[in-house]
């Protein structure tokens, strides 16, 4: 499993996240990554990846 560090928009520090098993095919480059405190999903640009650009979608996922 990939793990992380973002800045989580809903705990308001820096956590952990991880990148679930991609059922798209995206491989190494999914975007998709998970706070594994809150469950917060980040849609990541991997084109943007080390830059500050990172788009916030706001998601539970329980
Ligand atoms: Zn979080
Ligand atoms: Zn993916």
């Amino acid at each position: 499993m990939t793990e992380t560090t973002f800045q989580c928009p809903t705990c308001r520090r820096l956590e952990l996240f991880e990148q679930p098993v991609c059922p798209d095919g995206h491989g190494a480059d999914c975007p998709d990554w998970m706070c594994v405190v809150c469950g917060t999903a980040l849609f990541v640009d991997p084109a943007f990846v080390l830059g500050p650009d990172v788009e916030i979608v706001t998601a539970h996922v329980a």
